[in-house]
């Protein structure tokens, strides 16, 4: 066993008062954990002073040196002292903590960073025809020097924690520090759109490797916004987000989120923002999780990036140094305010899906790293049976569509009959007599909406339809299960769902704890048009269905939601657990691959899709329907 460390003293010590150097180093535990929280800091103090530009330089993952160069107001010589002392801030005045405007204003930063780190804060004054200096380092302040900058304020931290090498034991290597500091920028430069950044890594001196540059700009802050994030996220991130712009109660959200056929694999793309303060709140990411979660399966994630606007008094920004958490004085209307106003706009998009689910299956079409035009000759060749792997054909699987439909599916015999004597092991698969074509005439008016008319169903699953602008390929089960689910969930909201008695109760067999689980859950089920009650030890009576399924498999469907149950556990919200068990209900009433449709009925779902909220996405965010214009066409052909 450890034995504890911690003294005990058995005698009463004199208690004494710390000298602010320790003071200082104390509190730089909590407010400066690594380099990217001093970065955070001085940028905070930049911006507080209304610069317009801002340059972070740093060396050695910030290690050895950061530096931050701002035009804002700067600070007056004789406050310069002043500004390195404890609890020392032109903020707030302290009479009201409940109400602040700014990033900062607990007057830690500086002195914090001066007792860990050796600190240079060199300043003008707006209006002042002099620049000034002090420096400090553990905590010592040298006199006030006369100093040479044209305006605003150039802060220099060298070997941070230097003083306290126990700290600098935990530091991460180099690129982690680094990381986090253009994580730390990042994340700003998205709070305030309108001011330019710099971020440059000056290791090993000279001019440095510049890694970020962002102009400042003018204009209205959704366009602004628009712009800074299509530079931070990418370009899919900008096309494939919804403008979000809430209110309710005084409380305004406002930001982009992103279609859920853009979700991510993990949560890295969340950036969250109170009063333009970036948070890594809980309650808040919580909330955004929510919103997603009817179209998301649970290892998806949503992107976006919120801002919680309110007037000040109603949320507590200091509850953390560090200042990464708040406390909303009503949780409940932010949460709320972020489910209902991401869901309404994803309500809104429609039928949208993606735009990124075309570029991946046209990416999915090409071998890796090759150019389409490349890609297209090999193709040829292979197609009239030249000696070459047949591995061109095969596409990788990664849009989730059949990808070996693309090439052959538009010429099954010919393909067919010219690989076969070449052995192309992809082909056989494709060739197989399902690849049937249900051909429709053409539609002039139905060309003009937006899913098209349906033109042909391949594969028996695939509704293939001719827009104005190109084709859609439209997954037949996913996209009429995610129909059917949104009509469940209106049927939920509205009378109740209809259900049908069967004349002939199925009784179902389970284990004891499914069925304990089914009975717990009956009351519920049972508002979804699905009754049924305890038969003997180990089985269930299914005695209604809901009618909008049709003929379905009881058992099936009572096996699938105790499933679901015990897959859930105690987890989420009763409307969670509501949600994840009629998304499985309505896989059980949805048209499967394999059936027959006729062209009414395929237009019939299309119309429907256009017409649902959501329909763009399946019910785990996979899509429903790939767009393809004819000029992604024609690049597939290396026409373009
Ligand atoms: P806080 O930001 O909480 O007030 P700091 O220790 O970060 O505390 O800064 C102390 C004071 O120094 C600020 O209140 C501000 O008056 C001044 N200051 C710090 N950095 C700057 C800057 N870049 N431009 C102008 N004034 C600054
Ligand atoms: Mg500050």
């Amino acid at each position: 066993m450890v034995e504890p460390t911690r003294n005990i003293h058995h005698a009463a010590t004199r208690i004494r008062q710390l000298d602010d150097a320790a003071i200082n180093r104390i509190a730089a535990g909590e407010v400066v954990e690594r380099p990217a929280s001093a970065v955070k800091e001085l940028v905070e103090n930049a911006l507080d002073a209304g610069a317009s530009r801002i340059e972070v330089a740093y060396a050695d993952g910030g290690k050895t040196l950061i530096r931050v160069t701002d035009d804002g107001h700067g600070i007056a010589a004789d406050d310069l002292p002043l500004a390195l002392s404890r609890h020392a801030t032109s903020k707030i005045d302290g009479s009201d903590l409940l109400n602040i405007h700014s990033f900062g204003f607990r007057g830690e930063a500086l002195p914090s960073l001066g007792a860990v780190g050796r600190l240079s804060l060199m300043s003008r004054a707006k209006g002042s025809s002099e620049a000034a200096e002090i420096r400090v380092a553990g905590g010592q302040l040298d006199p006030v020097r006369p100093a040479a900058l044209p305006r605003g304020t150039v802060v220099t931290l060298r070997d941070l924690f230097h003083a306290t090498p126990a700290r600098l034991k935990f530091l991460r290597s180099d690129r982690a520090e680094a990381q986090a500091i253009g994580d730390v920028v990042r994340r700003l430069a998205m709070a305030e759109p309108h001011v330019g950044f710099t971020l440059t890594d000056v290791s090993g001196g000279g001019e440095g490797r510049s890694l970020l540059r962002l102009d400042p700009a003018q204009g209205e802050l959704f366009d602004v916004l628009a712009t800074r994030l299509t530079r931070l996220l990418g370009r899919d991130f900008s096309a494939n987000a919804l403008r979000i712009d809430a209110e309710r109660e005084g409380l305004r959200l406002t930001g982009f989120a992103a279609l859920p056929t853009y979700s991510r694999g993990s949560a890295v793309t969340q950036y969250l923002f109170v009063n333009g303060r970036p948070v890594r709140d809980r309650l808040l990411l919580g909330a955004l999780r929510v919103a997603y979660r009817d179209f998301l399966s649970r290892d998806r994630h949503p992107a976006a990036v919120l801002n919680v606007i309110c007037d000040p008094q109603r949320v507590d920004v200091n509850v953390h140094p560090a200042k990464a958490e708040v406390r909303f004085r009503d949780p409940g209307l932010a949460r709320g305010l972020i489910v209902s106003g991401l869901r309404h706009a994803l309500a809104e998009a429609g039928h949208r899906a993606s735009t990124t689910v075309a570029g991946s299956a046209l990416g999915a079409m090409r071998p890796e790293g090759a150019a389409p035009a490349a890609r297209i000759y090999q193709m040829d060749r292979a197609g009239f049976g030249a000696a070459h792997p047949a591995r061109t054909w095969q596409a990788p699987d990664r849009a989730g569509l059949p990808a070996a439909g693309s090439a052959p599916g538009l010429a099954p015999d010919l393909a067919a009959a010219e690989l076969a004597p070449t052995d192309a092991p992809g082909f056989a698969e494709t060739a197989a007599p399902s690849a049937r074509a249900e051909e429709t005439a053409p539609d002039p008016q139905a060309q003009a909406l937006p899913l098209g008319a349906a033109r042909a169903q391949l594969h028996e699953n695939y509704i293939v339809a001719q827009t104005e602008t190109g084709m859609v390929i439209v997954d037949q089960h996913a996209a009429h299960e995610r129909l059917v689910y949104e009509r469940l969930k209106r049927q939920m909201q509205q009378n109740g769902v209809a259900s049908q008695t069967l004349l002939i109760p199925e009784i179902v067999e389970l284990s004891e704890d499914d069925v304990g689980r089914l009975l717990d859950f009956a009351p519920e089920l049972a508002r979804f048009g699905l009754v049924c009650d305890a038969f003997g030890g180990g089985a269930i009576a299914v005695r209604e269905t809901p009618a909008i399924l049709g003929q379905v498999d009881a058992a099936g469907l009572i096996r699938d939601i105790a499933d679901e149950l015990a897959d859930l556990g105690d987890s989420g919200s009763l409307a969670a657990r509501l949600e994840a068990i009629l998304s499985r209900v309505a896989c059980h009433g949805s048209i499967r691959s394999g059936r027959r449709m006729r062209a009414e009925e395929m237009n019939a779902l299309l119309r429907e899709m256009e017409a649902t909220p959501h329909s763009g996405q399946c019910n785990h965010g996979r899509p429903t329907y790939v767009e393809l214009r004819l000029a992604d066409i024609e690049r597939l052909f290396g026409r373009a």
